[in-house]
């Protein structure tokens, strides 16, 4: 395994495989690894000759009173994962390399970027968008992988990829949970014993809504409040969203229609801690 830090030689490094036939799968991430970021990089090595492995912690996806400072990070560590799960290439870049003094290009994905996280987290798919534009042209990937746990993302890559016509297949891979189903996240790691435990009910509450729905539910507003209303069973929990929408557009739904696939997604501030989640669903004809 090479660690690269700087894009230059990461793009000179990967034009070289890619040039010699090897087919190239990248997996970006934050760092502070866990199982979920394991499942990325098995499914990226079962369908590529090289794996790339992306640790930034992107100052321009974060809101100016967001966690980017305290967001946790462990080079050893991740180093150690990498290395036990085969990871070719790591790169980690520093900021500067990848927002040099004078930096102004952004890219934008209207209209889905504005919604859901979008809304509570102003600019933050356009960091995002940027920065795997950037991760992109680096490390010139045949495929990409991303979790289904940040659906939102996942479309608004998908979009831009198809829009501005970049030859990288884009690829997900299913939510991986803790054995009582919260969803493993990096920020699981500011909770507190007594946060961890109460916000299980932030996937109780989805499956519960599975239930409902398979009992024959399809009302949007009741789901939402019976989802709600779970959730605020947990003392210092505040609710930013929970919303049924159509996975192809993120925009909210009304009354469910059977044969039609939605995804409930909702995000939660569990003391400070601020959790997302999602469940995808098909309704029975
Ligand atoms: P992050 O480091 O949190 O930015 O996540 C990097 C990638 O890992 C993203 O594509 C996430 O969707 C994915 N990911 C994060 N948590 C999970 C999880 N629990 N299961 C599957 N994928 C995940």
């Amino acid at each position: 395994m090479r660690e690269i830090t700087k894009p230059d030689q990461m793009q000179d490094i990967l034009s070289g495989e890619k040039n010699s036939g090897k087919r190239i799968g990248v997996v970006p991430t934050m760092g502070y690894l866990h199982d979920g970021h394991v499942a990325l990089i098995r499914e990226a090595q079962n369908e590529n000759d090289i794996v790339v492995l992306t640790i930034f912690v992107n100052p321009t996806q974060f809101g100016p009173n967001e966690d980017f400072e305290r967001y946790p990070r462990d080079i050893e560590r991740d180093r150690k994962i990498a290395e036990q799960e085969k990871v070719d290439y790591i790169f980690n870049p520093s900021v500067d390399e990848i927002y040099p003094q004078g930096f102004s290009t952004y890219v934008d994905v209207e209209g889905v970027s504005d919604l859901l996280e979008g809304e509570w987290r102003p600019g933050h798919f356009r960091g995002v968008a940027t920065v795997v534009m950037k991760l992109f042209q680096i490390t010139l990937p045949d495929a990409a992988y991303f979790g289904q746990k940040d659906a939102q993302q996942l479309m608004v890559i998908r979009k831009m990829v198809r829009d501005l016509h970049m030859p990288v297949s884009v690829n997900h891979v299913p939510t991986v949970r803790e054995p009582d189903g919260l969803a493993m996240s990096s920020r699981n790691a500011y909770l507190s014993p007594g946060e961890r435990k109460d916000a299980v009910m932030l996937f109780t509450s989805l499956q519960d809504a599975r239930e409902q729905i398979a009992s024959g539910e399809r009302s949007r507003d009741v789901i939402v409040e019976s989802i709600k209303s779970k959730i605020n069973t947990i003392g210092n929990a505040s609710i930013d969203y929970v919303e049924i929408v159509d996975p192809g557009t993120f925009r909210s739904v009304q009354q469910l229609e059977p044969g039609r696939e939605y995804c409930i997604a909702l995000a939660v501030r569990v003391g400070k801690t601020r959790l997302i989640d999602n469940i995808f669903l098909i309704i029975n004809n």
